[in-house]
């Protein structure tokens, strides 16, 4: 039976242990293979490859299978760093060489703007995937553990394996700078030192939710915050004291988050030590950052990342920008180095803030933020050139049509999502925005995700 046949006539059931060629590799670099018609969906396979597997759950259309033995490998099949790579999930691409990563993550990007966005890439400036120059390793600048009792009771941190809430304990993660597994212990230690008891979910008890930690790179200052189930943390001076041991502690703070939520930060920030914020480098400028605002986590990548927007934005020292989604202020004070004037839209009050400082921080005058939804911007005439930056979900629609009434000559769209990328490219296109240029850059070595820096000129 020939691959993608939807004629089903061999019934496939839970419990099966086929043996099936894998072909492709899935949104969450998950093997994809087909079998009589089906999609079986193998997490931890590789294109090329032939596998045995047990059918775990069978839909209509498509199942999933638990790899149970490789019987020919992938020749990009690399031995994974972290014992729980598997049930952790954080890191879904360990298995594949890094040369193999950019490979699926630039294919990824070129399949989604074809297929979802209906892009001719003959037509488009393709420039090559940015990966790691270094090692693709110990890279995170920011972590946020959750903290679990075990079964013996004690305190762990560490990762919700899969989509569950028990927690993986992680003792040396190998993406994140070495420092953040040290505060881990610190913490943890003395939550045992001190009794001071984990958060249960079930039982809404417990104070410790969360240990978030962020480290600037270029300054080596360090942020640890306790999300906590309460207002107050006893015995917290005796954990100021054995944090401040590490190198480059610079703030200390509990975030309060008593609600039944999965949602990891509360309102209400209570310092300890220091200011509440670190300050860290990218490029020539500088940055304030609080816990709340989104800073990117791969500070190598990013400088990179950055410089190509830059580049997309192609500006000669007059030009009036939008820079959407903003955050802290990162791109805007980038922009503005070349720029006439940028305006700044972000909807986290805590970083507008950041960005207003930053701006002040840096002597940059060419550049005002404004807090709010980047859907909620009325169009303006005159503007230049548009920057965007979303989450995940993309672009509101209603954002794509004042940008399409703006009329900017470019819009440099940078994204960490290639389908959500593809489907508002295809919009603006109805609109008359030509892709002109794509460049994708890993920011996330060893996981599935991927950012693309694409810029669209009006016709
Ligand atoms: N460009 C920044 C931030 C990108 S992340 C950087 O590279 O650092 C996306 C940002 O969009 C986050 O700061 C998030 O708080 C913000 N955001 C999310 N939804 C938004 C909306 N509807 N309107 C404006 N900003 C939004």
């Amino acid at each position: 039976m020939t691959k993608g046949n939807v004629d089903k006539q061999v019934n496939i059931k839970k419990n099966d242990e086929p043996i099936l060629t894998i072909d492709d590799l899935g949104t969450n670099g998950e093997g994809i293979g087909h079998l009589c018609g089906y999609t079986i969906f193998v997490t931890g396979a590789l294109p090329g490859e032939e596998v045995k597997v047990r059918i775990m759950k069978m839909k209509k259309n498509y199942g999933y299978g638990r790899l149970l033995e490789v019987l020919k490998a992938s020749p990009h099949r690399v031995e994974p760093l972290c014992p729980v790579a598997r049930p952790c999930g954080g890191c879904t691409l360990q298995h594949l060489s890094y040369e193999g990563q950019l490979a699926y993550k630039e294919k990824k990007v070129k399949d989604c703007l074809t297929r979802i966005g209906g892009v001719d890439l003959s037509k488009v400036e393709w420039l090559p995937i940015l990966g790691m120059e270094k090692e693709p390793w110990s890279y995170r600048n920011k972590a946020q553990f959750p903290v679990r009792r075990d079964k013996d009771g004690t305190p762990v941190a560490g990762f919700f394996a899969g989509r569950t809430h028990s927690i993986i304990p992680v003792t040396a993660c190998h993406i994140q700078h070495p420092v953040i597994n040290q505060v881990v212990e610190v913490v943890l230690d003395f939550m045992k030192a001190c009794s001071v008891a984990p958060y249960d979910e079930e039982s809404h008890s417990g104070l410790v939710r969360h240990i978030y930690v962020r480290r600037g790179y270029h300054t080596k200052q360090l942020m640890v915050c306790l999300v906590i189930n309460g207002t107050s943390l006893p015995h917290s001076d005796k954990l100021v004291e054995k944090l401040c041991e590490i190198e480059g502690m610079t703030s200390i703070s509990l975030n309060v988050n008593k609600k039944r939520t999965n949602v990891i930060l509360g309102e209400e920030m209570i310092s300890l030590f220091g200011p509440l914020y670190i300050e860290d480098c990218i490029g020539d400028i500088r940055y304030r950052i609080s816990p709340q605002s989104f800073y990117q986590v791969n500070p190598l990548q990013t400088v990179r990342l950055y410089e190509t927007a830059l580049a997309f934005a192609d500006l000669k020292g007059q030009e009036k920008v939008w820079d959407l989604y903003c955050g802290i202020g990162t791109i805007s004070l980038f922009l503005a180095k070349k720029a006439g004037h940028v305006f700044g839209v972000e909807i986290v009050p805590e970083a507008v803030e950041n960005a207003k400082e930053n701006a002040k921080l840096n002597g940059t005058k060419n550049a005002s933020f404004v807090c709010g939804a980047a859907e909620d911007v009325d169009a303006e005439d005159g503007v230049d050139v548009i920057v965007v930056d979303p989450p995940r979900k993309g672009c509101d629609k209603a954002l794509l049509d004042t940008m399409v009434k703006m009329q900017p000559e470019r819009i440099v769209y940078v994204s960490c999502d290639p389908a959500t990328l593809a489907r508002d490219v295809k919009v603006l296109a109805e609109e008359g925005y030509k892709v002109e240029k794509v460049r994708a850059c890993d920011m996330f070595p060893q996981g599935g995700h991927v950012e693309t820096v694409c810029l669209l000129t009006r016709l």
